[in-house]
């Protein structure tokens, strides 16, 4: 697994809980017929599911034959906090990044049928790639990032942090209230509209905002 390309931020080794934050674009949660929340969804990613820039989505077809890209912009967490007030929130972000929300639509679907979690859909091996990270002082507005991710050369997702429901202070603020963030947590903040299906052989491409954090991945199936 290669190192993630942040300067001085975070690596493989110190990764810690990866969150994960559903239903965060009202334009998402219609294309998938689903109540925009009141409360942020919240759902986490298990740490095998970490990947980088350069490596490969792994598609194991025996357990999926519809698995999905969700591009989504990725906090960094600086520090301990516990019940953190959102006008401090900030306070505990080391930066930002890009991520793939990857997720087999077909096994979350029938997790949803029956109110199970949503683990084994979103947390295969390969299943969180990530790219490089910026430091929190080289972005001006987190809340106003553009995010794209193209299949093969064709833009399919194209938002912009702007549009999020719940905003990077709300989320650190609900979560921390239940679950204390730690240092080397990511957050995963949800995904604009466009979601759709990857294959084998496809290379996908992320970024946010102006080039402030990119990744390139290849989908294998095995
Ligand atoms: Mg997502």
């Amino acid at each position: 697994m290669r190192n993630i390309k942040i300067p001085g931020l975070i690596h493989t080794a110190s990764i810690n809980t990866i969150f994960c934050i559903g239903r965060n674009y009202a334009d998402h949660a219609k294309e998938l017929n689903n109540a925009v929340p009141e409360v942020p969804v919240v759902f986490n990613k298990p740490i095998n599911s970490v990947t980088y820039d350069g490596a490969e989505i792994l598609i194991p077809e025996n357990l999926t034959k519809d698995v999905h890209h969700e591009v989504e912009m990725v906090v960094a967490i600086s520090k301990y906090g516990k019940c953190i007030p959102a006008d401090k929130a900030m306070d505990y972000v080391l930066g930002y990044g890009i991520g793939i929300d990857v997720t087999a639509r077909d096994v979350q679907s029938k997790l949803k049928e029956k109110s199970q979690p949503w683990t084994l859909a979103k947390g295969m091996d390969t299943f969180a790639p990530i790219g490089n990270f910026v430091k929190k002082e080289a972005v001006e507005n987190p809340h106003k990032l553009n995010l794209q991710l193209s299949v093969n050369g064709e833009i399919k997702q194209k938002g912009n942090t702007a549009d999020m429901l719940f905003s990077v202070p709300a989320l650190i603020a609900f979560i921390s209230e239940y679950c204390a963030l730690n240092k080397g947590d990511l957050i995963f903040t949800g995904t604009p509209k466009g979601v759709g299906k990857i294959s084998d052989g496809d290379i996908i491409k992320a970024s946010l905002g102006d080039n402030l954090s990119a990744l390139e991945v290849s989908v294998r199936a095995i």
